[in-house]
This record gives C-alpha cells, structure tokens and sequence, in this order.
C-alpha cells in the first residue's frame, strides 16, 4: 500500500523502495509487487533495472511469477540468451509445476528456430514428473483424492465409491 501511494503521488523511486521491502517482509507476496514495480520502473525509463531485478528474485525465490515476466520481456525482446537460460535453470525449482510447464512452452513457441532438443527432453521430465504426482483414484462421494485404491473412503467411510481417474 505504502508502494502504492507513492507511485499514486508521482514518487516512483520510492514507490520502488518500498515495493521491494515486500521481499524481505514476507516473500509469499512477492507476486503481488511485479506488476506495480514494472510500472514504477518504465516511470523512470530503467526497465534493465527491472530485468535485474526479477533476475535477482528468481535466483533468490526461485517463484514462478517473476519468471513470467521474464518470460514476457524475452518475448518482446527476442533474444537474451542468458535469461533463458536461467529460467531453463530454476523452472523445476522447488518443484515442476504447470505454470512451469506452460511457460516453457510458450518460451519454445516464441523462438524463431526450431524446437531444441534441450527444451524437449525437459518438457518430457516436466510433464512425467508431473504426471507421478497426479492422484490416480478419487471418491465420486466425497472428491477425495488418493494414490491407491481404497474400497472404503478413508474420509468419508463410503464403500466403493473411489474410483480410479
Ligand atoms: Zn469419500
């Protein structure tokens, strides 16, 4: 709110200052300040000091929102070799997600050559390692979700109604 104000009273730099104190408060809400710190930045004309910044929040956080707009930036500047690579680095970091997942995908779409086979490969481990955590049987009763089958619910106690999905 505090970044917010100030943006709204023509204060950027500060605007700024005070959106990247979200880092150290609470990290969790660091999706929350990449929009408002984009606009802060473009106010100021120094959209690599975003670029760096974003960079910074991906190697520290490792989350996936900073990487989209990484991602974005990418896109319109065709090119940054390092940026992709660095997503390529921390994309299954803390885990494969399909935010992740969808991301790489936009990112092999929007390059000009054709598909390497690095993206491949990785795309293929995303999506096997996401498939291994998907449940594989769910109560039509109750929705629970389950790795093995149970005859009876374990949450609801109903008695053949998880199924496998
Ligand atoms: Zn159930």
């Amino acid at each position: 709110m505090e970044g917010q104000l100030a943006l709204e009273r023509g204060d950027p730099k500060q605007a700024i200052l005070a959106f990247q104190r979200v880092e150290q408060q609470d990290p969790d809400y660091i999706t929350e300040i990449i929009t408002p710190l984009q606009t802060c930045y473009q106010e100021i004309g120094q959209a690599q000091e975003f670029t760096h910044y974003l960079r910074h929040l991906l190697e520290h956080h490792g989350c996936i929102r900073p990487m989209l707009a990484l991602a974005n930036i990418i896109k319109q500047q065709d090119g940054e070799p390092q940026l992709f690579d660095l997503i390529l680095e921390k994309i299954q970091n803390p885990r494969p997600s399909l935010h992740g997942l969808d991301l790489l995908l936009d990112l092999a779409l929007s390059k000009k050559d054709t598909i390497s086979r690095n993206y491949l490969l990785l795309l293929k481990e995303m999506s096997t390692q996401l498939l291994k955590n998907q449940p594989a049987y769910k109560c039509t009763h109750c929705g629970l979700t389950a790795r093995k089958l149970y005859w009876q619910c374990p949450s609801c106690h109903q008695w053949n109604t998880v199924k496998p999905l």
